[in-house]
């Protein structure tokens, strides 16, 4: 039989060719979760920001974080334009208002994996890439200003979330319900605490979290 000095047959280098396809087809999905992983921390990075600024607001707030919403004709209960809660903070994160508005802040830009993420369309809007916590608000809404309760009456503010990765949604609403969550970081999302840290958690355990319990406080 005549030996080959050089060169692959076809069938070889067909073998070839397919076990490259089978290790890029392993390999790709481990890349994605890397490069998800290293959006989560860029995302933890801005969450722990954002946080700062809302519990600095509480320090000059009589300890109650930003609203939800807020009209801006408040006391007048009418009119259709809102001031949200990422509005309130910026002079606690070094943002200006123009830079709010021009959606050129570093900070509401928010999550690096949320498909908005730097549509200026929706930073001066709801609420950036993040869901907000409905839980420090009283059960009986009789005033906007007398809405919110102190963080220090918040059982165990350790386990208490303020936001987390989420979505926006179509329906207004103040409520995060389970639509609003977005576990788009490999089926998790960061959650920002009223202690002050911020940690990422599976859904399961997000969903587990008291988002929407009305503060328990007796008046
Ligand atoms: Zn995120």
């Amino acid at each position: 039989m005549e030996s080959r000095k050089n060169g692959f047959t076809l069938i070889e280098l067909l073998v070839v060719v397919a076990i490259i396809a089978v290790l890029v087809s392993i390999l790709l999905p481990a890349l994605s979760r890397a490069r998800e992983s290293a959006r989560q921390i860029v995302c933890a990075a801005h969450e722990r920001q954002l946080l700062s600024g809302i519990l600095y607001y509480a320090q000059e707030n009589g300890d109650k974080i930003a609203h939800y919403a807020l009209p801006q004709e408040w006391p007048v209960h009418a009119g259709t334009n809102y001031n949200h809660w990422n509005k309130y903070i910026l002079p606690y994160i070094n943002e200006t208002e123009q830079q709010y508005l021009d959606g050129q802040g570093g900070l509401l830009k928010g999550c690096p994996s949320d498909n908005k993420y730097g549509w200026n369309g929706w930073v001066q809007h709801f609420d950036v890439s993040y869901s907000y916590s409905n839980a420090f608000r009283k059960p009986y809404i009789n005033s906007f200003s007398d809405l919110f309760v102190p963080i220090a009456m918040i059982a165990d503010p350790t386990k208490t979330p303020i936001f987390c990765d989420g979505k926006f949604s179509p329906v207004y609403t103040h409520m995060p319900g389970i639509t609003r969550f977005d576990f788009r970081h490999n089926g998790g999302a960061n959650v920002s605490f009223a202690d002050g840290h911020v940690n990422y958690l599976i859904a399961n355990k997000i969903l587990d979290l008291p988002w929407n319990t009305f503060a328990d406080i007796s008046e």
